[in-house]
This record gives C-alpha cells, sequence and structure tokens, in this order.
C-alpha cells in the first residue's frame, strides 16, 4: 500500500513560514493499493484539500473513515473538491456516537451538527456527487479492498476510533488523537499501554500515532485529551510495530521545534516525525 501523508497538524491548521517543511494541514492520510489513486481516507482535515490534487483531474471515487468528529478532522470535508462534484462517489464511515439517532440518518445527523448554517451555508448532504454516510461500531470490516479494524480508545469529547489497515501484505495502525493517561500514569508516566492500543499497533509495519505533547507539557495539558511523543514510541515497542511515525503536531509546534523533536528520537531509525507531502511504501 502506499500512504499519502496530506495533513499532520493537530487542533488547528498551522500556516506561515515557521510552518513550511512539516506542513499546517490539519489530519487526513489518504491510502492507495500499489500504483492506484487513493480510495481510502483516514481523517477529513484540511489536508484533504490536497487529495484532490493526487488524482489529477479524477473524481474520488472511495471511502473516508473519520476517527471521531473534531473539527481538526472534519474541516476539510466541505473543501474536497474532488468528492463535491457529480460524478463522485464517497462513503463516509464515522464512530457512532452515543447520542445520534438511529442508522444513516444519524450519521449524517451527527455530522450536520458542525455542518449546518448558520455554522456553514451547506450540511454533508448537500455536498454534490454520490455520498452516503454510516455509522461504525468497534469491529473489523472490508473497504475499497482493504481489511479495517476498529477500536475505541481514550481522547475527550465524543467517542474515537483508531484503525488498523491492512491489504493483506502490510498493516499500519492510525490513531491520531489518543489520551492514555485517561486510564492511568502507566509505568512511566506516559500513560496505560492498554489492549485497545496495543491490538491495533501489534506487529504493524507502521503506527502513526499522536505526539501532540512533550514531555514536559503533560502534567499541565494532558487533559486537553493527548499524549507525549514518547507514548507512541513506547507503544510501538510493547505492541512490535516496525516503525513509528510521529503526527498530529501541535499547532504552535514551529518546523525547528520539530527537527528538534526528530533530533531526540534519532538514535532509533523506527522513529519519523510526519511531515505534509510525504509519501510512505509498505
Ligand atoms: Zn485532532
Ligand atoms: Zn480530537
Amino acid at each position: 500500500m502506499r500512504i499519502h501523508l496530506c495533513g499532520v497538524r493537530g487542533s488547528t491548521p498551522a500556516p506561515g513560514p515557521e510552518f513550511v517543511r512539516y506542513g499546517g494541514h490539519t489530519s487526513c492520510m489518504a491510502i492507495a493499493h500499489d500504483g492506484g489513486a487513493p480510495r481510502l481516507i483516514l481523517d477529513a482535515g484540511t489536508g484533504l484539500r490536497q487529495v484532490t490534487g493526487l488524482l489529477g483531474g479524477a473524481p474520488f471515487t472511495g471511502t473516508i473513515v473519520l476517527t471521531h468528529l473534531h473539527w481538526d478532522h472534519v474541516h476539510g470535508l466541505p473543501f474536497f473538491t474532488a468528492g463535491d462534484r457529480p460524478e463522485a462517489r464517497v462513503t463516509l464511515l464515522l464512530p457512532e456516537q452515543a447520542t445520534q439517532g438511529e442508522g444513516s440518518a444519524g450519521a449524517e445527523e451527527v455530522l450536520a451538527r458542525g455542518m449546518s448554517p448558520p455554522h456553514f451555508p451547506i450540511r454533508p448532504s448537500g455536498l454534490r456527487g454520490t455520498w452516503s454516510f454510516c455509522s461504525l461500531a468497534p469491529g473489523v470490516f472490508k473497504a475499497e479492498g482493504f481489511t479495517v479494524e476498529a477500536r475505541e480508545v481514550p481522547h475527550k469529547g465524543g467517542r474515537t476510533f483508531g484503525y488498523r489497515v491492512s491489504d493483506g501484505h502490510s498493516a499500519i495502525a492510525y490513531i491520531p488523537d489518543h489520551c492514555p493517561t485517561a486510564l492511568g500514569p502507566g509505568p512511566e508516566g506516559w500513560g496505560e499501554y492498554h489492549p485497545a492500543a496495543l491490538g491495533l499497533a501489534a506487529g504493524v509495519d507502521l503506527l502513526i500515532h499522536d505526539s501532540f505533547l512533550l514531555p514536559d507539557e503533560v502534567a499541565a495539558e494532558a487533559s486537553f485529551g493527548h499524549p507525549a511523543a514518547d507514548y507512541a514510541v513506547g507503544l510501538a515497542r510493547r505492541a512490535r510495530a516496525r516503525h513509528v511515525l510521529l503526527t498530529h503536531h501541535k499547532p504552535d509546534r514551529t518546523d525547528d521545534a520539530l527537527d528538534a523533536l526528530a533530533a531526540r528520537f534519532r538514535p532509533d531509525p523506527r522513529v519519523t516525525v510526519a511531515a505534509q507531502g510525504q509519501l510512505i511504501d509498505l
């Protein structure tokens, strides 16, 4: 599989000269089978706009899977030109929320709470093309020729899933928003290495994980719902993931600060700091 990193920023976009090398778009990964166009998209942050450029003028045909509904994971949706055109065919899957209604109407309705007048001119069903909106429960399903496993992980404010995606040859785990300290301090103080996280990451070729905080920020800021980068590296080690990609960077984390983060982990060749525009072939 080929993974396009279309947005690696957390919380809110980060434009400006200090954010050029790692990029300012919020969470979005586009996955293709070898040699093909992206068909499976993980999260619809502002990085979703980058996917249009990957399609060479073609409409998007495929599936978008959301980890949760926070702004930095959905705000690209109405600006996804390749998906908002008559020939597009899009299935959008989101974690079923405790407060939503039944079936597909419920999925569109819960998404529309943040995307409808007066917050935004149209609601999700107003996008052009053929869109279907569906809720997901934890479990395993097939999408666009990939096997996807969804497990609930602790975060803050709304139900959040992490995903494991496999094409039968390679496997990745995608956990961009994760608050393991909500379950306790764990062995090093970075949070619990709990069964859902360990199960998603077990033996994967690539763990793509939330690395929002630095260790000295955890005490004051973990209550916002994120871990230190050190947790991501610790999880990869315990789950025997072959590589870990640190993502969902704090919006004020400059290129220089992310270089420093990379330098801190550099002795370990299995750790990479995610940059927008990066391509990963597995
Ligand atoms: Zn986020
Ligand atoms: Zn979030």
